[in-house]
């Protein structure tokens, strides 16, 4: 594997079918597995290594992002990546980027609001990486169900040369899904964080079961989520073609949720189809590596 800091660099790597997955770093079997699919589908896998400021809307946050380069270069190379383009701030942002990307609408809901500014820094970061790099197709989780139906807009609005491919959501054995911000959480807010996919599968259960009510659905997030400590932000079925909320699951959809546990904000959903079948991710049948273990 090769690791290069600049983005022409990168670019001369390419041979071949370029696969791109973007991450911010402190890699899980999440990251991985869509290096997995970019390695299916690609001669060139490409993962990007940055923790962009532009998308933090809280400065605190930024600070505290776990960092550890030496692992995640380990991690990539062992599943399969050639190119680690991990370039420093001043390559990103050589001066602070007058030209911003902006893909209004779909960002006016869930974690628009919430987060100002943040759907703003990653449009302008993955434009600039799909710009920079050039892959031909690029991989993103869709444990980040909005950002994914962001970006894929971002590139069909701009007619780039690019496929925006989405990969299942990567869980725990007991559900969690894995997040690199997991390491924050002590044993009792993640027992409590526990309540978040719980509460997403009894959801998915239901719809399974003939619940095609967007309430119903809801409802029933909330009401596991409120057994525990959590401070829940929401849970929203929207359509996953332009993220407004749906009152009927009648056409493609994913029910999301956003909830703090202790100062660690989570987001997680379900994707459901309007016959009822859901998208609930995968379970890891052991720790993950972010707890340290690896192979
Ligand atoms: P991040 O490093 O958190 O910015 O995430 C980089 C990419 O990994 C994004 O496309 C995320 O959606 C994806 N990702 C994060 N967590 C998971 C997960 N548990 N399963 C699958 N993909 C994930």
């Amino acid at each position: 594997m090769r690791v290069v800091g600049t983005f022409a660099g990168a670019r001369s790597l390419r041979a071949g079918i370029t696969g791109l997955v973007p991450t911010m770093g402190y890699l899980h079997e999440g990251h991985l597995s869509l290096v997995g699919i970019a390695r299916e589908r690609s001669d060139t896998v490409m993962a990007s290594l940055f923790v962009n400021p532009l998308q933090f809307d809280d400065p605190s946050d930024l600070d505290r992002y776990p960092r550890d380069f030496d692992r995640d270069a380990a991690l990539l190379e062992l599943a399969g990546c050639d190119v680690l383009f991990a370039p420093p701030a001043a390559e990103v942002y050589p001066a602070p980027p007058l030209a911003r990307v902006v893909v209004s609408g779909l960002t006016d809901t869930m974690e628009g609001p919430r987060r100002p500014g943040h759907f703003d820094g990653v449009v302008t970061v993955v434009a600039k990486l799909l710009g920079g790099l050039q892959p031909d197709l690029a991989v993103f989780g869709r444990k980040d169900a909005q950002q994914l139906v962001v970006v894929a807009r971002l590139a069909a609005d701009l007619s780039m040369p690019v496929e925006v491919i989405g990969g299942p959501t990567i869980r725990e054995a007991d559900g969690l899904a894995l997040s690199s911000r997991n390491v924050f959480l002590s044993g009792e807010e993640r027992r409590a964080a526990l309540g978040i996919s719980r509460g997403l599968m009894a959801a998915a259960d239901a719809a399974e079961a003939g619940e095609r009510s967007g309430a119903a659905l809801e409802g029933l997030v909330i009401e596991e989520m409120s057994r525990q400590a959590l401070d829940i932000e929401y849970a929203e079925l929207a359509d996953a073609a332009d993220t407004a909320r749906l009152l009927v699951l009648d056409r493609p959809a994913f029910l999301a949720v956003a909830a703090g546990s202790g100062r660690t904000r989570l987001i997680d959903n379900v994707w459901l189809k309007p016959d009822g079948t859901a998208d609930r991710g995968a379970r890891l049948g052991r720790p993950s590596v972010l707890y340290g273990g690896g192979d």
